[in-house]
């Protein structure tokens, strides 16, 4: 890690609110955490105007608890960055906590080429409380968010999260803790950057754009429809129909043992074979929180190969999950799909 010669004089951000912890307070008459409103948050961060940077902000309406963000929200944020882009170095997202690996990750794959930070944050204490994590957290974000190098180009092109002092490649992600301030791993990758008495960086880590890469392409088709499939002892051949062959979804992400292994009992992989044959795209994704799935190792998972199943590789389940979105979003064809499962896009997988 380095701490980069910065210049950040004239930075500016965009800030924009989508709800979530760190903005929430107690509401006495229902006696549970609602969110209020941006000018709040900011009173409750004078710090931030210590910064030479022009700070504006964007509150979406109504502000959410991340548990119900849908794919459309998704499609907002790309579309505000787009309309965007030229007026802010780089953009800070403040969401909920719960679903925010899953939006990280869809960012990612909706914008190619990114060329400026898109940090996000949140908190597991609302920010007006007096141990909140959401301060640091807000900080630091608008600090990598401004970060530039002497040349003028974001030290962080990519979509992160920024969480407990650690900057981690969004779609790497995953919440792991619910009460702890280290809410969020990302075991597969190492982090872009560790917020100490100063920023350092894990440069040869992060993302460029080609050097001529101009404006991003923002993708905002995305495709819904997809089922998870998290296999267990004991899982019955019906439940395994019904999320494998019923006509609703295109794909469905298989969430397997260890090394993408799954049980070898021949109607568990006819029932593969059938939802294969049925046009269907799998996914292999293993239920480890850490390490990727081979499936040359065991006999287990080289049927699942036989059978045509994709190989996720180390992906998470979140961002499987919004590749699919992405991919199918884009195209029609299944094969074209499956084939670029199998492909690095934006760092998602080590391959
Ligand atoms: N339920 C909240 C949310 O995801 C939790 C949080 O923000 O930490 O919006």
């Amino acid at each position: 890690m380095t701490t980069q010669d910065i210049n950040n004089e004239k930075s500016s951000i965009l800030l924009i609110y989508t709800g979530g912890t760190i903005g929430m307070k107690e509401d006495p008459s229902v006696q549970a955490l609602r969110p209020f409103d941006f000018s709040q948050i900011l009173a409750e961060v004078p710090e931030l105007r210590k910064f030479a940077y022009r700070i504006d902000s964007y509150t979406f309406d109504p502000l959410i608890d991340s548990s119900d963000v849908e794919p459309s929200l998704w499609v907002a944020l790309a579309r505000l960055i787009e309309e965007r882009y030229d007026s802010y170095d780089g953009f800070v997202i403040l969401h909920g906590t719960d679903t925010m690996a899953y939006s990280a990750s869809a960012l990612s794959f909706m914008i190619e080429n990114l060329t400026k930070p898109v940090i996000f944050t949140g908190s597991q204490l609302p920010i007006g409380a007096p141990r909140t994590d959401g301060k640091e957290n807000l900080i630091s974000s608008v600090e990598i968010a401004a970060a530039k190098d002497s040349e003028g180009q974001a030290i962080v092109p990519e979509v992160c999260i920024c969480f407990d002092n650690v900057l981690m490649r969004g779609n790497r992600t995953t919440k792991i803790n619910s009460d702890n301030f280290r809410a969020f791993r990302s075991e597969n990758y190492p982090p872009l950057a560790e917020a100490g008495i100063s920023i350092r960086y894990n440069t040869p880590y992060i993302i460029r754009p080609p050097r001529k890469a101009g404006r991003p392409v923002f993708h905002t088709n995305l495709d819904t429809r997809v089922s998870i499939l998290k296999l267990h002892p004991g899982i019955t051949p019906q439940v395994v129909r019904s999320i494998l062959c019923s006509p609703d979804p295109r794909a469905v992400i298989i969430e397997t043992y260890g090394a993408g292994n799954a049980p070898s009992k021949e109607w568990f992989i006819s029932l593969v074979e059938e939802a294969a044959g049925m046009g269907k795209i799998l996914l292999n994704v293993t239920q480890c929180i850490a390490g990727s799935v081979n499936m040359d190792i065991y006999a287990t998972g080289k049927t699942l190969k036989l059978a045509g199943v994709a190989n996720g590789y180390d992906s998470t389940t979140e961002s499987a999950l919004a590749k699919l979105f992405h991919l199918m979003g884009r195209y029609d064809d299944n094969e074209v799909v499956r084939n670029g499962l199998e492909i690095n896009l934006r760092g998602e997988i080590s391959k």
